[in-house]
């Protein structure tokens, strides 16, 4: 059957298709609620928000940490193509937690946890540090604060998969922070989303990243490496 899935060469099963319902029947549900989401249409909502997830999945393997999770993207849709993966879903706000934690509940997702905290901080815990065969991160920082959130999550080995819109000029202004967090630039793929352009990045941890790393927040900020 023809549908925006397929469109972008995913073929999905009934089960997974179901599973992408309901979980847009609890986003439309709950938004006014939790606050999740501008787009709201239904084929925005698949576009936009679980195409856009699933097409990074290729380069998800393993244990992935979600940084900045929000509405669960691309955590949830990621986790709907590859059943396989163990999902930690991060995000700072206790109502996007909630709102994840009953997505889990509701599709029925085996193996995802949810942690409502700062990454800066619980990548500082020793029972995330360097952990994670990936990590992932849509709309959530400026690529060089992000490499900082997200980097000190991941095993040596594994890789840090952002989502980005053009990012071009991103990428150059993170060379500094990627190198000095013990990361490499491994792809950039660029696709077109019905007329948005999207790029995911994909950064691969080479070295242990030093334990100042990452910095608190007000520092990140006002001082991106
Ligand atoms: N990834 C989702 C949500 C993006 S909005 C999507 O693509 O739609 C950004 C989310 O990141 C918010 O829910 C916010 O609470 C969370 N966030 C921002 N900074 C964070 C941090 N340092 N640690 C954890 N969560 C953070």
């Amino acid at each position: 059957m023809e549908n925006i899935f397929t469109r972008f060469g995913f073929n999905l099963s009934e089960k997974q298709l179901s599973a992408f319902e309901n979980y847009y029947d609890l986003l439309n549900f709950y938004n006014a609620k939790f606050n999740i989401t501008a787009i709201t249409e239904k084929s925005e909502v698949y576009l936009k928000h679980f195409v856009d997830s699933i097409i990074g999945a290729k380069y998800i393997e393993g244990d992935f940490l979600d940084v900045g999770s929000g509405g669960g993207f691309p955590a949830i849709p990621v986790k709907i193509l590859k059943p396989e993966l163990n999902a930690t879903l991060v995000d700072a706000t206790g109502k996007k937690c909630e709102f994840l934690k009953e997505v889990v509940k509701e599709l029925g997702l085996t193996n995802v946890r949810v942690i409502c905290g700062r990454a800066e901080d619980l990548a500082h815990d020793g029972v995330y540090r360097e952990k994670f065969d990936c990590a992932t991160a849509r709309a959530v920082a400026a690529l060089p604060v992000l490499t900082e959130y997200c980097l000190p999550f991941v095993k040596i080995g594994g890789k840090f998969v952002a989502y980005k819109g053009g990012a071009e000029e991103e990428i150059l202004s993170a060379k500094n922070a990627v190198k000095i967090l013990g990361g490499k630039f491994e792809t950039n793929e660029k696709f077109d989303l019905s007329g948005n352009s999207r790029t995911i990045v994909v950064i691969k941890k080479e070295k242990a990243t030093d334990r100042i790393y990452p910095r608190p927040n007000a520092k990140i900020r006002k001082k991106p490496l």
